[in-house]
């Protein structure tokens, strides 16, 4: 059991509703967190289970980091939207760098998520 993290920029929800859609069978078998907005819509329009966190703007990506710090995050699955800039742009950057200094799986994009939520299930 992996715990695994859902995450997308508001350009990118329906991009990540849509993965989560098309591998439900594989994210099924692991404990999912969201922050607020994206965990809300995935609960809502798959059928997974998923732990809502706060929404990224109003910290969700700052607890996302601590469960990182503490070891309680194996992967993270991040839709990052590359074209435009966001309030809490400090948040994004030091739920990336945490990812990175913990060497946490991290996807920020669709094809790396798809390569990762394949690595696990072959695990
Ligand atoms: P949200 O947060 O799912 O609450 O929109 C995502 C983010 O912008 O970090």
């Amino acid at each position: 059991m992996t715990n695994i993290a859902l995450v997308a920029h508001d350009a990118k929800k329906d991009e990540l509703v849509a993965w989560a859609k098309a591998h439900e069978a594989e994210l099924a078998g692991h404990t999912l967190f969201g922050t607020g907005t994206t965990g809300g819509r995935i609960r809502d329009e798959t059928a997974l289970e998923i732990t809502p966190l706060k929404s990224g703007p109003l910290g969700g990506d700052a607890q996302l980091g601590a469960m990182i710090a503490e070891g309680r995050l194996d992967a993270l699955i991040f839709f990052v939207d590359p074209l435009s800039a966001m309030p809490h742009d400090v948040d994004i950057k030091s739920l990336i760098r945490l990812a990175i200094l913990y060497d946490t799986l991290m996807a920020v994009n669709e094809a790396t998520a798809t390569g990762i939520i394949r690595s696990l299930a072959e695990d």
